[in-house]
Parts: C-alpha cells; sequence; structure tokens
C-alpha cells in the first residue's frame, strides 16, 4: 500500500507542474552516441565522464530527433559553455558531468525539479542522496531559516549539538558517542584514524566496488577495470586517481565483498595488522547490491575474533533504509559508523558515531580532529528537523519511501518481463538500481562488470527527456515525498523508453 506524498507544502505546486506539462515535453527520440559539442571520455567512478568542446550557445548542428533532445537543454548548454571559462571544469563535482549537458536547475519541489529550460523531472537523484524529505520541506526551511536569523557560525559549543548528539543517539544503536564533520570523505577520514589508534595496528580492510569518499587512503578499487583486478584470492588495492598518494595503498588491504572466507583469508594474510574492516553494509556505489544473508554477522564475528573493529560507511544507508541505518535494519552493530546525506535533509553535514572509549580518543589520548564548520548552527537546526521528520511515527516517512521504491522496483521487473528484456532490479525500496544483465543475481562489484553500460546510458538519456532525473550510474533515490502518483507516472515513462 503506497501513501501518497505527503508533508511538504509542494503540492499546489506539483499541481501546477503535473497540470502544465510534466510530461507533454516528451520527445518522441531515439538518441544515438553522441550530441553536439560532446563525446564520452570515459567511464570514471561509475560515472560517464563526458568531455565537452566549447558547447554552442544556440545554433548546434545537429540532425533530427538528435536536435529535438538536445533542443531541450539549449540554456544549460548555454550556462555550462559560459561556466567553463571560471568554474574548473565547468561545475562544482566531476561527478556532476552529466550527458548531454549538466542541467542547471531553477528549483525543487517536493520530488520535483525544474531546469532553467523550463523541463520538469520527477527527481530520483535527490542531489545524490540527501534530499530524502524531498525539497523545501516546510519543517526544514523554517528550522533554516530560523538559525539564519541568528549568528551563523560560533566555533564555540551550542545547545543545539546536544540536541542533535542525542536525537542520533536515540537513534542509531551503536552511537555511545557523536561527533560532527562536513563531508562523507572526511567523516570517514576520522573513522579509520580511530580505529587505528584504538588497536594500534596500520591495516583497514576495504571491499572492491564500495566508496568512502575521494581522499588518497580511501579511494582505492573503487571502481577497477577488470584487467586490473587480479584474481579474486589474491586481490591488491587498485588506485582510483592520478595524484593519489601511491604509498596509502600501504595501508589497505581489499577483497571482493560479500565472501566471509575471503574476509578469514585476509585476516590469515595479515595477523595482528588489521585495524577495522570498512564497508558499505549495502553496496549502493556499485549497483545497490544486498549482503547475503547471514554476512554482515559473519564479518562482525570475524573482527570481533580477530580484535578488529567493524565500520560501516552508512553514508548512503543510514536514514534511508531504516531510521537507525542498516545496523537496526540488518541487526548488525559495528563498533563505529559514518553518517552523511540524508542525516541533514539537504543541509551540510557528516557524523561519526560509535563506542564511547573508542570516540572519546581525541580527548583522551590525542588522535587530531578538527573542522572550523563542524557542529556549526545551521546545519545541525537542518539536522535536528530532518530527524525529527524522519523519527516521527515510527519512521514513517522512511517506511514510506521503502514501500514507493519497492512498488517502482516491481513495476519495473514486471515490464522488463514482458518485453522479455534481460534487465535486473536491485537493491531495497529507497535506494535501486537498474543493471542490463544477463545475470540473475549480483553479489558483488565483479558481477556488474558484466553490466551493459551502453544500454543503460541509452536508457537513462531517453528517461531524462521523458521528465525522469536519476543517477548516471543507473541509481534512483525515492524519498518520503514520492508517490503513488510518481510511481505511476515514472512507470509509464519507462515502459515508453524500454
Ligand atoms: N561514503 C559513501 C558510502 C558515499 O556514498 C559517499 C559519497 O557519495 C562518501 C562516503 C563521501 O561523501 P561526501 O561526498 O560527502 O564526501
Amino acid at each position: 500500500m503506497i501513501a501518497r506524498g505527503g508533508g511538504t507544502e509542494c503540492d499546489q505546486t506539483v499541481k501546477e507542474i503535473d497540470a502544465e506539462h510534466l510530461m507533454a515535453t516528451r520527445v518522441n527520440n531515439s538518441c544515438n552516441e553522441t550530441v553536439g559539442g560532446a563525446t564520452r571520455a570515459s567511464i570514471l567512478f561509475g560515472v560517464e565522464w563526458v568531455r565537452f568542446q566549447e558547447a554552442p550557445a544556440e545554433g548546434a548542428c545537429m540532425q533530427d530527433k538528435e536536435h529535438a533532445l538536445s533542443d531541450k537543454w539549449q540554456k544549460s548548454h548555454a550556462l555550462f559553455a559560459r561556466a567553463q571559462h571560471s568554474l574548473a571544469g565547468g561545475v562544482s563535482s566531476p561527478f556532476r558531468t552529466r550527458f548531454p549537458v549538466p542541467l542547471y536547475l531553477a528549483d525543487g519541489c517536493g520530488c520535483r525539479l525544474r531546469d532553467v529550460d523550463g523541463n520538469e523531472y520527477i527527481d530520483y537523484a535527490l542531489a545524490w542522496g540527501p534530499a530524502i524529505l524531498g525539497y523545501r520541506h516546510p519543517k526544514l526551511v523554517a528550522a533554516v531559516a530560523q538559525a539564519a536569523a541568528g549568528a551563523l557560525i560560533y566555533g564555540e559549543e551550542h545547545e543545539l549539538e546536544i540536541l542533535v548528539a542525542e536525537k542520533i543517539q536515540s537513534l542509531v544503536p551503536c552511537a555511545e558517542r557523536v561527533a560532527f564533520t562536513s563531508s562523507g570523505s572526511e567523516a570517514v577520514q576520522l573513522m579509520m584514524r580511530l580505529a587505528r589508534a584504538f588497536t594500534n595496528r596500520p591495516l583497514i580492510l576495504k571491499f572492491e566496488g564500495h566508496y568512502h569518499g575521494w581522499m588518497d587512503t580511501a579511494l582505492w578499487s573503487y571502481h577497477p577495470k577488470r584487467e586490473d583486478l587480479g584474481p579474486r584470492s589474491g586481490t591488491h588495492p587498485v588506485s582510483d586517481c592520478p595524484g593519489q598518494i601511491p604509498a596509502a595503498a600501504e595501508s589497505i588491504v581489499v577483497k571482493p565483498w560479500n565472501d566471509a572466507a575471503l574476509v578469514e583469508q585476509a585476516f590469515a594474510q595479515s595477523a595482528g595488522r588489521i585495524a577495522g574492516v570498512i564497508m558499505e553494509p549495502v553496496l549502493c556505489n556499485s549497483g545497490c547490491i544486498l549482503p547475503q544473508p547471514g554476512y554482515l554477522a559473519q564479518v562482525r564475528e570475524i573482527c570481533t575474533r580477530h580484535g578488529a573493529l567493524l565500520l560501516f560507511d552508512e553514508i548512503i544507508t543510514g536514514f534511508r533504509i531504516a531510521p537507525g541505518g542498516a545496523q537496526s535494519f540488518y541487526e548488525v552493530i559495528p563498533d563505529l559508523a559514518t553518517f552523511g546525506k540524508a542525516v541533514g535533509g539537504g543541509v551540510t553535514l557528516s557524523v561519526i558515531t560509535g563506542r564511547h572509549q573508542i570516540m572519546e580518543l581525541p580527548y583522551t589520548n590525542g588522535v587530531a580532529f578538527g573542522g572550523t564548520f563542524n557542529g556549526n548552527p545551521l546545519s545541525l537546526a537542518g539536522a535536528l528537523a530532518a530527524l525529527e521528520e524522519i523519527s516521527r511515527d515510527d519512521g514513517a516517512a522512511l517506511r514510506r519511501a521503502n514501500e514507493t521504491g519497492v512498488a517502482l522496483m516491481e513495476g519495473i521487473r514486471r515490464i522488463a518481463q514482458e518485453r522479455g528484456l534481460p534487465l535486473l532490479v536491485s537493491g531495497f525500496g529507497a535506494a535501486f538500481a537498474i543493471h542490463f544483465t544477463p545475470r540473475s543475481e549480483l553479489r558483488e562489484y565483479r558481477d556488474v562488470l558484466d553490466d551493459d553500460g551502453d544500454a543503460l546510458r541509452r536508457f537513462l538519456r531517453r528517461l531524462l527527456a521523458e521528465g525522469i532525473h536519476c543517477l548516471p550510474d543507473g541509481r534512483f533515490y525515492v524519498s518520503a515525498v514520492h508517490g503513488l502518483r510518481e510511481v505511476e507516472a515514472t512507470l509509464q515513462a519507462i515502459a515508453r523508453v524500454l
């Protein structure tokens, strides 16, 4: 049973959007691989990276339907052309170099976005995750507006820090103590440092395909090429970018995920040297792959037996799969965990939580940790409002998001089945991904390498033209304000483009 998306004051706007022309701008197209001004450069970080030439502001020389497609984004093209003269790469994150052009957005409300060209989208990117309550949620807007009317930052203590820490404590099983940082990448750095300091061991075990931010010590074997992987039982860290400190590889052990025997093997190969095992408890960054039944508990037991810490990177699963994160959903409690994205509903905030003794190390043992913007009032005001909404009625908002997502997943599977298409939908409701693959099951990153990337890109491009906005790797994030109407419209659009 799907509840109608609610909880925002956007209904009027949403109705207007629907009535006017959300889907009316549909372009019947069969686009091919290039659009004027852009060529596909590489697939990096699982994202299609596009090398743009100077994108012409207008009058791009394109043919027929190709032209019609690109016409939809003329203002975005023009802004992007201008941006490239001032902003490195023309965008604020390389992840945003989206095909056929980085979208310049004008507004968002509920689960809808509108770009500068007036195109409207049902949004399943949710700003790469944070907008779990949709855009312009009235409670968040009011909380942030009130905070913005006061001092923006103190660099000293204030009561909101305690209120948010207590709220997180009440929701997240491992949260004996809480610390605030600003980005997920930063939170992971602190978590890994705490693990090394607590155990007095040098190594972190991570898994292929898992993303833990872009820092030197974490960006290993995120999306390695097949030829760089090596055998499953003999893996080594593969650098994910030029410029990375090569010696950082010495602090990392890498294994394929979802195989407890390989975790045992890592501990046997590096006896007494592994400080912690870090993972996304659901592998969201490589296609939303679920843990095998019992796998998380097995890794928990192996860590405990070897005196190592279990580190959950819940920057995606946190406040999305359940109010207590994957650790409460799967009932496996890590020693430390990081949160980001949904924790603030859109404000800048990341969190490290975990066992008291470990979390106190910066104050008892000199483990360095800082941040000018840690615990800033604007972020914490937004986070408190978001967490109150997320935890209200025993987590009703996330139940709704996950139920809506499951309905979408089932609908997409049904359409693919009717058409006899080799398509697999993987994940949990509020985060799932589409794979064009002959496989019937995905267990680890290596399995995703069999996906048909070109089929996915064609699908996503057509879907965008249909007014459905999702992440460039085929991931869908579903918010608490998506509802039956969006599910129906999305499935209709998918049926048209598949
Ligand atoms: N960890 C995970 C699981 C993530 O998905 C991300 C970002 O997508 C990060 C860490 C890094 O977070 P941020 O982009 O806020 O630095």
